[in-house]
């Protein structure tokens, strides 16, 4: 069973004024979800997560995490630009790159960003960048290689591009400290969607355990340690979301055995999830646009792959309701009784993985009907793209008071010409 924060008469008058397809997240939710991540990690004092921007990337979400005091985990330069509109700087940031361009290291240094290093080559790297000096504070992302399974839907560590190995992480440590830098972190991100909360805490006991072997060695202390993000969610109905307060004490009782029984001091326990923090709470609305009945039934909407598209990339399931069926509450939960058709709903996009369901049984939909695609509030909009001529659609948030408010406007023509100087263009009037 699935809810909806709204019914099929709010989403008809609605779309009165942003036409379908428009994403819509329920900011109630976000803020209570938010609330009780930072209740779960209370105990420890400088707890702090850093919103993965990648994941939804719309300053109008990334302020309302700011209010609840998330900070932005940036990795490109328009990441750090939005972070910085919403008020995010100095070590509310944590720029966690990639293959980075010298530029984007400048930038982030210049916000007063934390850097966290994702090879050892970039150690000089970034030196140089700035001229031949290192930030105060700088953190490493380990790759524990063979070390650690990774999950089926990050792979496997070593073969992942990204971080330090183990060796390399004591020489770089021993080099920041000779060079100057006075603070230092540890990172790894090695799961993603993870439904399983020993997963999670093991992954911080590892990181612990590394940090005093580290400070031993090199002769340092840590101020932080980042456990990185992969929290998953629940997509079908079946399956349970993970039970963050039971990670929170798990992780509480690996920092006191594994810690500070080892007598390394308090630090901060820093996380960087994106999906857990609004996936749930974004959804993708849509509307009916055609029937076409061949050799299977296909359901044609008129949102495709260029608005949400995890179902076509890897086969993501995304639950999909029809309002119309829905048991009006509080939330609109879908009725039991409700008759099914089996179909594979699809987009317009001229590739055949457009769609976002194959051969499920879904509520029985006519032309017209409204349907909701559910948990499309992370790596929905933001992996949009504009291939075909499809243009991306708009964002709207359900606000605390029940209103709704366009937090991004549909793309038009103009928009995806605008980077074209053709006369042919220019003289037409687009419709
Ligand atoms: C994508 C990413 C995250 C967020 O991952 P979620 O699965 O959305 O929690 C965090 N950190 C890094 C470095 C990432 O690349």
């Amino acid at each position: 069973m699935k809810t909806l924060p709204f019914t099929a008469e709010q989403l008809e008058t609605w779309s009165k004024t942003y036409p379908t397809p428009f994403h819509i997240y329920d900011e109630k939710a976000i803020r209570a979800n938010a609330r009780r991540l930072k209740a779960a990690f209370a105990w420890n004092k400088g707890f702090h997560e850093y919103f993965a921007v990648k994941a939804a990337p719309n300053p109008y979400l990334m302020a309302m995490l700011r209010e609840e005091g998330f900070g932005s985990d940036c990795s490109s330069m328009a990441e750090l630009v939005l972070a910085k509109a919403v008020g995010n700087v100095g070590e509310d940031i944590m720029f966690t790159s990639n293959d980075t361009p010298a530029e984007e290291f400048r930038m982030a240094c210049e916000l007063g960003a934390i850097v966290n290093l994702d090879d050892i080559s970039h150690l000089a790297f970034l030196e140089d960048t700035l001229g031949g000096r290192l930030p105060e504070l700088l953190c490493c992302r380990y790759n524990p290689g063979p070390l650690k399974g990774g999950n089926a839907i990050i792979g496997k560590p070593e073969e992942a591009k990204y971080g330090f190995t183990r060796e390399q992480l004591f020489d770089a440590y021993a080099q920041m400290k000779a060079k100057g830098v006075k603070r230092f972190g540890l990172h790894t991100m090695v799961a993603s969607n993870e439904l399983d909360p020993q997963y999670i805490v093991d992954t911080a006991t590892m990181l612990f355990d590394l940090v005093v072997e580290i400070s031993r060695a090199v002769g340092i202390v840590f101020d932080f340690v980042n456990i990185g993000g992969g929290v998953g969610i629940p997509y079908r109905p079946d399956q349970q979301a993970m039970d963050i307060e039971l990670v929170g004490r798990g992780i509480e009782e690996s920092y006191r055995a594994h810690l500070l029984g080892q007598g390394h001091p308090d630090l901060r326990l820093y996380m960087e999830c994106g999906r857990c923090i609004t996936g749930p709470y974004g959804y993708l609305v849509a509307r009916v646009r055609h029937i076409k009945r061949t050799y299977r039934t296909y359901v044609g909407l008129d949102a495709c792959m260029a608005n949400l598209m995890r179902p076509a990339l890897y086969g993501a399931y995304h639950h999909i309701s029809v309002p119309k069926y829905g048991e009006a509450g509080t939330t609109y939960t879908e009725k039991v009784e409700t008759p099914m058709m089996l179909c594979d709903v699809t987009g317009s996009l001229c590739e055949n993985n457009d769609k976002f369901a194959v051969q499920r049984e879904i509520p029985e939909v006519a032309p017209g009907d409204v349907v909701v695609i559910h948990d499309a509030g992370a790596h929905g909009h933001a992996m949009g793209f504009q291939y075909n001529g499809k243009l991306r659609s708009a964002e709207l948030l359900l606000k605390e008071d029940g209103s709704v408010v366009q937090i991004r406007r549909a793309e038009t023509l103009a928009d995806y010409f605008a980077t074209l100087d053709h006369p042919g263009l220019a003289c037409q009037t687009l419709p």
